[in-house]
């Protein structure tokens, strides 16, 4: 649980919900290069954090592979739950870095931990947001539909406050909007929210 982002069970579980429901578009939708039907192939997951009742929800990362013989291919939809291969969940990686980049993580009397996470962690997280994630296609695309521009040295926070309050709400509206940096098997279109 998260204190201030109401970052809890219900939120986990709602995303795993959001989750379902794009598996199953992407399953309808079949093979995004021959066409061919899709099988379920899973990726296990042990996230970090605590994730209360929602815990089972989050031990699969869903994707599918082709059974076309000569294809095969993954496609891997997009998702609220999982940023990347990231061992924590999403939302914690949102949250901690927002509250990772509003306090001094390192020089005397530093913390060791960020809402759980370990710092050197979310000093990892503060990079990725910066860097790659700041060059992505995505973003390059996104930014240009926001005005004005959003602080990229802020990120994900100066994005977050652009989105809403910090409550559950505005935390998926977040993680719906870069959901598509989330997969690259799988077109997902930028859904800006209004
Ligand atoms: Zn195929």
């Amino acid at each position: 649980m998260v204190h201030g982002f109401e970052a809890d069970a219900k939120l986990f579980a709602s995303l795993a919900e959001i989750d379902a429901a794009a598996a199953a578009r992407v399953k309808a939708g079949g093979c995004p290069h021959c066409g061919g039907k899709l099988d379920r192939a899973d990726y296990p997951r042990k996230p970090g954090g605590d994730l209360g009742e929602a815990r089972d929800a989050y031990a699969k990362r869903a994707s599918f592979c082709c059974r076309e013989e000569g294809c095969r291919r993954r496609a891997t939809p997009p998702s609220l739950r999982f940023l990347g291969r990231k061992v924590y969940v999403s939302v914690l990686v949102v949250v901690a870095s927002v509250v990772g980049r509003s306090i001094h993580l390192v020089g005397r009397g530093r913390r060791r931990e960020v809402e759980g996470v370990p710092v050197r962690t979310v000093r990892r997280w503060l990079d990725w947001w910066s860097i790659t994630f700041a060059l992505s296609v995505f973003w390059k695309e996104a930014k240009g539909l926001l005005s004005p521009a959003v602080d990229e040295a802020s990120l994900p926070g100066s994005l977050l406050a652009r989105l809403g309050a910090p409550s559950a709400a505005t935390l998926t509206r977040l993680l719906r909007l870069i959901a598509p940096v989330t997969t690259i098997s799988v077109e997902a279109r930028i859904a800006m929210p209004v």
